[in-house]
């Protein structure tokens, strides 16, 4: 049984970066027949914007995008991030680190997916600082290897000690990183297949690494990245970056939805289109791997 999920951070507005992995993770479960989480990944306390979750749900209808059961909040479920965090611990896959990011960066490092790579400071006992609270991060060990075939982006070979390092799973401001919490909810929620923007490849071989740490039975996951939107300056589409709502566009849904289908390739012309007449026609084949760039 295939179980997808549309994941949003209600940190915005629905620009056509999200609208177009949405349409894609919506397209890709309904051809399949499966069921469509939706999950509001909202453990961001101070990025989350009050009302962006509703907003984004009702962006996500008026394009013609549905999802089963009532969404989940992440913000809800910080209990099971807890206990993972301590079944972590217990098999010795945890330590709480003290170091700041200048402290981090000083080190020179070599950099992996975002950011310097942590240099272990702290990895054989925590160098306790006055006033600091620690963060806790993954023991990543040397043969944490993850091979990994993604749908379009294909063979994905990571060791994580050496490329990613001791990475954080809960911040020193208490949050939840979202590694932890997306691995815990996949997992919890039984996803069998995600479809997400590929700037989240880079964080598939830790996702998949925890995963298989906290459940060493867990069912492979199937994954799909799907090609970002960049705006004319090259720089993805964020909504930090204040990318244009798609309601700001003042075009049909079957118009944004028509552009989308045919930015990704799925359509010859980029005409309107409904969702489900373009479910009709959906070849995950056809969805090329290079960005977008948006023109003025
Ligand atoms: N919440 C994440 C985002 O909006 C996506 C998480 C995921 O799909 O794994 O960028
Ligand atoms: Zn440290």
């Amino acid at each position: 049984m295939y179980v997808g999920r549309l994941a949003p951070s209600p940190t915005g507005h629905v620009h056509l970066g999200i609208a177009r992995s949405s349409l894609v993770a919506w397209l890709d479960a309904r051809a399949a027949g499966g069921r469509l989480l939706l999950r509001i990944e909202d453990i961001d306390g101070p990025r989350t914007v009050e009302g962006a979750a509703d907003e984004m749900m009702r962006d996500f209808a008026w394009l013609g995008l549905d999802w089963d059961g009532p969404p989940t909040f992440q913000s809800e479920r910080t209990a099971l991030y807890e206990a993972a965090l301590a079944r972590l611990a217990a098999s010795n896959r945890t330590y709480p680190c003290t170091c700041s990011r200048k402290e981090i960066l000083a080190a020179s490092a070599p950099h992996g997916p975002d950011g310097p790579r942590y240099p272990g400071t702290c990895r054989e006992g925590f160098v306790p600082r006055s006033g600091r609270t620690p963060a806790v991060r993954f023991r990543t060990r040397p043969d944490d290897v993850v091979r990994h075939d993604d749908r379009r982006y294909g063979p994905l070979v990571q060791n994580v000690f050496d490329e990613v390092g001791d990475f954080v799973l809960r911040r020193a401001d208490g949050l939840w990183a979202y590694q932890l919490a997306v691995t815990v909810d996949d997992l919890e929620q039984g996803v069998t297949d995600i479809v997400r923007g590929a700037d989240l490849l880079d964080s598939t071989p830790r996702q998949l690494l925890l995963r298989s740490v906290l459940d060493s039975s867990a069912a492979p996951l199937r994954t799909m990245h799907v090609p970002l939107v960049l705006d004319a300056s090259g720089q993805r589409l964020a909504k930090r970056h204040r990318a244009q709502p798609i309601r700001a566009l003042e075009r049909t849904p079957e118009a944004i939805v028509g552009w989308l289908a045919w930015s990704l390739g799925l359509v010859d012309e980029p005409e309107p289109l409904a969702t489900h007449a373009l479910l009709a026609r959906y070849d995950p084949e056809r969805i090329r791997t290079t960005p977008t760039h948006l023109d003025a």
